[in-house]
């Protein structure tokens, strides 16, 4: 019964790292959130131990009067929450979870119909390097050109051409509302189901703050642990009772074998959490502080995709300033401002270099940054991109050391995980 730092130094030092650089960085990774202390002791909980194959009440296991217990309460929690009246809690991941929906849906070599990569959709989605992509007849819609919105008329002349038995709405990199009553619309017109992955804004839609997919989607996924600040997992929603029996046997004996109770256990304080009206405020700060982050950069010099932002992210397009997303999020980086390099639609450059940066809100949201943090924070990033414009990415260093001051000052003033 060692404690870790005595057990593993090794690894007790690299969380402990890892404590320091969330403490002293600026998180911008639209899909990070700052989980709260109680998630964090669920999740590191004796039920990591627990064997639970199978669900509530039918176990193929003894011993699972609590885990029962546990994960009846994240079932119930999150039907309320999201107001749908089945729940699967037991998906690994949101990759698991897309999984489980075309294992109970499809069969191999079905068509899919989802947004490309490079429009801001996920692997997940039907993208060539992945299981959707290799094991379904994958086809992909884009964004226009003029916008950079869902480009329906392509959605719909695609649908009527291949006659996808499933077509999903949702994204990695989409800023805007999507049209749920449109995508069911066109899933009608030819007879597909429509799953909606609201992995991004889930947290949004919990709170209110965003449409809902609920009464338009066939069947809806989502990630616990981006807006919905909950612990790394995933999740399957429905109202549909012959869709819900088959997901419960997608996931188990489909996909998964034991289900991670800690994991659910985590899950279910999340849900109880965003249940809370605090939660609904800290929905209504994250768009807020979005918008004020992307609007400020737009005045600095970068372009907006799809023009701003409704949710928790913005895709900012650094092509008016010159300069790589691979450049920009390494030298933020040295100036303790994480992001993720991100491709603009109709990219001219590779993914490993790409033209844009997403940056989100919720992250910073949590730790209590408002919007005078925000417009701060652009202009921390502008500055950064504006000394690489000048000094280029191997002579930016006395910036970013500058800034890196800004950015601790500022940690400082908001602390997480004290004591
Ligand atoms: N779906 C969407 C829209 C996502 O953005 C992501 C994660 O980035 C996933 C699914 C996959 O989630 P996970 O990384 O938990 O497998």
């Amino acid at each position: 019964t060692q404690r870790l730092a005595e057990a593993d130094p090794k690894v007790a030092e690299a969380i402990k790292a890892e404590l320091v650089r969330e403490q002293t960085q600026i998180e911008l990774i639209a899909s990070e959130n700052i989980v709260s202390r109680a998630v964090l002791e669920a999740q590191g909980s004796v039920l990591t131990n627990k064997y639970a194959e199978g669900y509530p009440g039918r176990r193929y296991y003894q011993g699972c009067e609590p885990s029962d217990a546990v994960e009846s309460l994240a079932i119930e929690r999150a039907k309320q929450l999201f107001g749908c009246g089945f729940a699967n809690v037991q998906p690994h991941s949101g990759a698991q979870a897309n999984g489980a929906v075309m294992m109970a849906l499809l069969k191999p070599n079905d068509t899919i119909l989802g947004m490309s990569l490079a429009a801001g959709g996920h692997l997940t989605h039907g993208a060539p390097p992945a299981q959707s992509g290799k094991w379904f007849n994958a086809i992909q819609y884009g964004v226009r050109a003029d916008n950079h919105l869902v480009d329906f008329d392509e959605v719909m002349a695609l649908a009527k051409e291949h006659r996808p038995k499933l077509i999903i709405a949702g994204g990695s990199a989409y800023p805007r509302h999507l049209d749920f009553a449109k995508f069911r619309a066109i899933a009608d017109e030819v007879g597909a189901y429509l799953m909606v992955d609201m992995a991004h804004f889930a947290g949004l839609v919990a709170a209110g703050e965003h449409p809902t997919p609920f009464g338009h989607a066939h069947v809806v996924t989502t990630t616990t642990h981006k807006t919905l600040r909950g612990p790394r997992g995933g999740m399957v929603l429905t109202d549909d009772e012959a869709i819900a029996k088959k997901i419960n046997s997608a996931v188990f004996p489909g996909l998964q074998g034991g289900p991670l109770m800690h994991v659910i256990a985590a899950k279910a304080v999340a849900f109880g959490e965003a249940l809370e009206p605090g939660f609904k405020s800290y929905a209504k700060a994250v768009i807020r502080n979005a918008q004020t982050l992307a609007s400020r950069l737009k005045e600095r010099g970068a372009d907006l995709v799809a023009g701003g932002t409704d949710t928790h992210l913005a895709l900012v397009d650094l092509r008016p300033l010159g300069l790589t997303g691979k450049d920009a999020d390494q030298s933020l980086e040295h100036a303790g401002i994480t992001c993720n390099k991100n491709g603009v639609p109709f990219d001219p450059l590779p993914p490993m270099q790409t033209s844009g940066i997403r940056v989100g809100s919720p992250a910073g949201t949590t730790r209590g940054f408002g919007e005078a943090e925000f417009r701060e924070i652009a202009d921390m990033v502008a500055d950064v991109l504006e000394g690489l414009q000048k000094n280029g990415i191997d002579g930016n260093s006395e910036i970013e050391n500058a800034v890196n001051a800004r950015v601790r000052a500022l940690c400082a003033r908001f602390p997480i995980y004290q004591g």
